[in-house]
């Protein structure tokens, strides 16, 4: 849907997949105006409706990445709406439970035309969806993923856009992420710019510790981007008895960490079998009695219906 400064972005349709017409000096490809979110659909056991996954978080989310990016951006409730929709008119290609999810895509644009310096005059707000299965190429919640810790290449600066889902966050990473995977690494783990000693976040994903019974996950300080899944595993967790901190975590606890572990919606839960640092190899307890893996299963019920919700995080879609 497309709307000026003051429109409410209440009038939206449905387009079949396609490219989209836009304008050369919009404030989006010139300027890098824009913000997007991520969020998965399961289709619940009975096969009758689907479950989305907190996504009046992710609504939040890009009002807050929106406002950092000087956009307006849909109330909750629109962009609640857009998921539904969405979700319903790809209803066949959500895949059956346990095989995947449908990866729904919001995109929030500075598309109108822009020449100096300045808030694109007109926004669209689009969604985009694709079935989707495992995003590690290895069965999510089991194969463990292989990190390097990168400091040459920062993510997030103080004062940046670290902490909001900006698309400008993203390209820059890229030339750190090929060159891990060209050197046989899952995914890079970032540290913070200025002490170069506290870990930030992987590429699309958050970052937690296990040391005994004290699990300890990088405190957001405006660098890190406070992810969903790290909201609902740090709830999960305390629910289950264990010690959590947001802190902050150094390299030195990585290292000596028993177990270590990746967040996000498109990894869920991911354990980590070993980290890199300057050449030497760390290697963490992985496998089917840990607790990424506890973790991972009372996540993934919720998500597909299979445990009861009793945070309410769940939103039917029938
Ligand atoms: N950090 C970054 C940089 C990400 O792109 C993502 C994915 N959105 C996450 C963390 C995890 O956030 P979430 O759990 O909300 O998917």
């Amino acid at each position: 849907m497309k709307c000026s400064r003051d429109d409410k972005f209440s009038s939206g349709r449905l387009n079949p997949y396609g490219n989209i017409e836009l304008n050369p000096a919009s404030g989006v490809l010139n300027y890098g105006q824009g913000v997007f979110e991520g969020l998965k659909a399961y289709r619940k056991r009975d096969g009758c409706g689907f479950l989305l996954f907190r996504p009046v978080e992710n609504a939040i989310r890009m009002q807050m990445g929106a406002d950092r990016m000087c956009m307006p951006s849909p109330s909750a409730d629109q962009f609640i709406d857009a998921m539904k929709e969405t979700v319903l008119a790809n209803r066949r290609w959500v895949p059956p439970q346990g095989k995947g999810s449908l990866y729904i895509r919001p995109l929030l644009i500075g598309s109108g035309a822009v020449l100096g310096l300045a808030p694109a005059p007109e926004y669209t707000f689009l969604v985009y969806a694709s079935p989707v299965g495992n995003y590690f190429k290895a069965r999510e919640g089991f194969a463990p993923i292989n990190l390097l810790i990168e400091d040459a290449i920062h993510r997030a600066t103080p004062g940046g856009t670290g902490c909001v889902k900006t698309i400008t966050n993203y390209a820059p990473v890229l030339k750190a992420q090929l060159l891990a995977k060209s050197n046989g690494f899952t995914d890079v783990l970032y540290i913070d710019p200025v002490n170069k000693k506290y870990l930030e976040e992987a590429s699309a994903c958050n970052i937690f510790i296990v040391k005994g019974k004290a699990i300890s996950t990088p405190i957001t300080r405006g660098t890190i981007l406070p992810g969903i899944t790290r909201g609902s595993i740090i709830a999960i967790a305390r629910d289950s008895g264990y010690l959590v901190e947001e802190r902050l975590v150094t390299i030195d606890d990585l290292i000596e960490a028993d177990e270590v572990f990746c967040t996000g919606t498109a990894v869920v839960v991911s354990p980590v079998g070993s980290v890199t640092y300057h050449g030497k190899r760390f290697e963490y307890k992985t496998g089917a009695d840990t607790v990424s893996q506890r973790l991972y299963k009372s996540l993934t019920d919720i998500q597909m219906g299979l445990a009861e919700d009793t945070k309410g995080w769940t939103v039917e879609v029938v």
